[in-house]
C-alpha cells in the first residue's frame, strides 16, 4: 500500500513533568514528531493522537494489583522506584496513551501493512511491575490482545534495542505462538536477563559490521511462521548513546533498518521507536527519524 495510507501515533501531547536534570530525554518524542514532518517523511494527516488503552487490554498482560495500584496511586515508593520516573497523573495518562498507541498501530498495520508509534517499545515492564522507564508493556498488551481476539495466530517480535527486553520475555517468553528475537549488549542493563526465544548478546564496543553480521545470522535462524511483526527499533546502539555499550553509527542503524524492513516478506509490521539517549539528544532524534525514512524507502 502507498505510504500516504500508513498511520502514525504520537503521545507527546501529554506532557509529563520530570524533576530538573532528570536523565530521561522526554523532549525527544516531540522533537521526532517535528522532524519527521519538517523533513517531509510523514504528512501531518498521517499523524494521530494515541488513544488511551483499555483496562481490559492492559489486564491480559498485567496483574490487577499493579494496574489498579498505579491508577489509584496506592503503590508504595519502593514499588514505583524501579520505573525510574516519578508518578504523576500525567505519567499515568501518558502510559495509557503509549500502550493505546501501540495497540492502535497493530490494528492499523493489520489493515494497511505498516504503522508505528512515535514512542513506546516499553519492553522492561513485567506483569506485576514497571521497570527501566517502562510502565506498561506495550508489546505484551498488544500481542495478547491480537491473539485473544483471534486477529492473528502468531507474532514475531524483533527487539533490536541495545537493552534486553526482559519484560517481553518474562510475560511472553514461554509462549509457542510468539517468537522473540532480542539482540542486545551483554554488559548492558538488565543485568539479569530473562530468556527470549532467541537471544543474541553482543560484547561492548560492537561495531556496524559485527552487528549487521549478527543480525543477518539471527534472522536466518528464525524458522517461525507469523502473521505480523512487532519491531522495537531502539537506537541506543549508537556510539554516542549514554546508556548503551555499542559503537554503531547512523549508517549502521540505517543498514539494520533496511534489513528488517526487507525481511518482512509482505507481512504487516507494527513498530515502536524504543530507546535512545544520545548526547546530544539530536543524534537520537536523527537516528529515530532515519528509521522512518528507511521504512518509507522500503515499504512506501
Ligand atoms: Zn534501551
Amino acid at each position: 500500500m502507498a505510504w500516504e495510507n500508513y498511520s502514525f501515533y504520537y503521545t507527546d501531547h501529554i506532557e509529563v513533568p520530570l524533576p530538573p536534570g532528570h536523565r530521561f530525554p522526554m523532549m525527544k518524542y516531540r522533537m521526532l514528531r517535528d522532524k519527521v514532518m519538517a523533513d517531509g517523511i510523514i504528512h501531518p494527516n498521517q499523524l494521530h493522537e494515541s488513544p488511551m488503552v483499555l483496562d481490559e487490554d492492559l489486564l491480559r498482560a498485567h496483574e490487577k494489583a499493579y494496574v489498579y495500584g498505579l491508577k489509584n496511586k496506592t503503590l508504595s515508593e519502593k514499588e514505583l522506584r524501579p520505573i525510574g520516573l516519578t508518578w504523576s497523573p500525567e505519567l499515568l495518562n501518558r502510559s495509557y496513551s503509549s500502550a493505546g498507541g501501540f495497540v492502535a498501530a497493530t490494528e492499523s498495520a493489520l489493515r494497511t501493512g505498516f504503522s508505528a508509534l512515535l514512542a513506546g517499545g516499553t519492553h522492561h515492564a513485567h506483569a506485576d511491575r514497571g521497570e527501566g522507564y517502562c510502565v506498561f508493556n506495550d508489546f505484551a498488551v498488544a500481542a495478547l490482545r491480537l491473539i485473544e481476539l483471534k486477529k492473528v495466530k502468531r507474532i514475531l517480535i524483533l527487539d533490536l534495542d541495545v537493552h534486553q527486553g526482559n519484560g517481553n520475555s518474562s510475560i511472553l517468553g514461554k509462549r509457542e505462538d510468539i517468537f522473540i528475537l532480542s539482540i542486545h549488549g551483554e554488559k548492558n542493563y538488565p543485568f539479569r536477563k530473562i530468556p527470549s526465544h532467541l537471544d543474541v548478546a553482543l560484547p561492548e564496543k560492537t561495531n556496524d559490521e559485527d552487528y549487521i553480521k549478527a543480525l543477518n545470522k539471527a534472522l536466518s535462524m528464525i524458522h517461525f511462521d507469523y502473521d505480523i511483526i512487532f519491531y522495537q527499533a531502539g537506537v541506543d546502539n549508537l556510539k554516542e548513546d549514554t546508556l548503551g555499550t555499542f559503537e554503531l553509527t547512523l549508517e549502521g542503524l540505517k543498514e539494520r533498518d533496511k534489513i528488517v524492513f526487507s525481511y518482512s516478506n509482505n507481512k504487516p509490521i507494527a513498530m515502536a521507536i524504543g530507546g535512545g539517549y544520545a548526547s546530544p539528544i539530536n543524534l537520537t532524534v536523527e537516528a529515530h527519524a532515519n528509521t522512518f525514512k528507511m521504512a518509507k524507502f522500503i515499504l512506501g
